[in-house]
């Protein structure tokens, strides 16, 4: 039986196809990793080793850890790193990482604020035969019962707390650490938004935690039926960040026709098209040009104007000058 986990389900969630390249075809593809996520991980490196040293009693100082930032920056940054954001450079990103723990070392100093149980911690989360799997940035607890599953994010978005109330991730986990601890009494779900300096919660009843698993269940019966009937269905709004781009029948025809040298891409039927598009419009435009200067040939009076009644000669004379304008114009037979 497949393995789930939240974001195999939120890949599905946001693109069938994309779902299907990532874990049925898996296709080798050129994957870049941006500044951002570059930052956040050398951040969430840091943190890690700052709790993992608390564990055996060693206390890092700001500027151990600053420096080991220092290092892991220097020893992983390569040009596969995309700056994604205009008059960005790679300076600016540290420094956004050098503040997220500054600021998070200010407010949690001396960091007795639970007993880290484990950091980066697997955990395996049974729902009704299917299992979901989970990566802990942090778990807590203490001795009343209380645990604490912390999620680090150096994103520069702060979430609304109702997106938090009902963020399936960290609730998943939840479900996860209940299976695995018989003492647990209570669990709070922090997220330590670090670019920001804040530290927002949430919890879950058990009725919350039983619709969760309804849900995740009825998102897994859509993706087997998906697989049943091998229909994944493009879904674009992720495409700019997707890494099947290429390679998706969305793209495709795109990226095969800027792909051409010059005269084939001339002749691509779908560049004939629009270049024969082109053509009708100005000749459109050409041919109201015209008639707008025939309105004005007949409208506009440079004679004397005709008599308004019968056929008379200032009528024959109008009529004239009339035809003397529109040949001037050129455009029009007059017969
Ligand atoms: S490029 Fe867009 S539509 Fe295609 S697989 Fe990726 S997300 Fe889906």
């Amino acid at each position: 039986m497949a393995t789930y986990s939240h974001s195999k389900l939120a890949k599905f969630e946001s693109c069938p196809r994309a779902y299907k390249f990532a874990y049925i075809e898996r296709p080798e593809v050129e994957g870049f990793e941006t500044a951002d996520a570059f930052m956040g991980s050398r951040v969430h490196e840091v943190l890690q080793h700052l709790y993992e040293d608390i564990k055996y009693e060693k206390r890092n100082s700001l500027d151990d850890l600053l420096a080991y930032y220092d290092e892991l920056w220097e020893k992983n940054w390569s040009d596969e790193v995309k700056v994604i954001k205009e008059g960005l450079t790679p300076e600016h990103y540290k420094r956004v990482g050098e503040r997220c723990i500054r600021d998070y070392y200010q407010r949690y100093e001396p960091f007795d604020q639970g007993r880290t149980i484990a950091t980066e911690l697997r955990v395996a989360i049974e729902v009704e035969g299917y299992k979901l799997q989970g990566l802990i940035d942090r778990l807590t607890s203490s001795p009343d019962g209380l645990y604490e599953i912390h999620d680090y994010k150096a994103s520069q978005r702060l979430p609304p707390q109702q997106k938090l109330d009902t963020d399936r991730q960290l609730a998943l986990y939840q479900i996860g650490v209940q299976q695995r601890w018989r003492d647990v009494k209570r669990v709070d779900l922090v997220w330590h938004y670090l670019a920001f300096d804040k530290e927002l919660r949430s919890e879950r009843t058990e009725g919350q935690l039983e619709e969760l698993e309804r849900s995740v269940l009825s998102l897994i019966g859509q993706i087997e039926r998906a697989e049943d009937l091998d229909d994944f269905p493009t879904r674009r709004g992720y495409c700019d960040w997707c890494e099947f781009q290429d390679l998706c029948p969305e793209w495709g025809h795109l990226r095969k026709v800027e792909a051409l040298p010059k005269n084939k891409f001339l002749g691509e039927p779908g560049v004939k098209l629009v270049n024969e598009f082109a053509k009708l419009r100005s000749k459109q435009e050409e041919l109201e040009e015209q008639e707008e200067k025939l309105r004005e040939a007949i409208i506009i009076p440079p004679f004397s104007p005709p008599s308004t009644t019968g056929t008379g000669p200032g009528y024959f004379s109008a009529i004239a000058q009339a035809r003397q304008k529109l040949a001037e114009i050129g455009s029009v037979a007059i017969e």
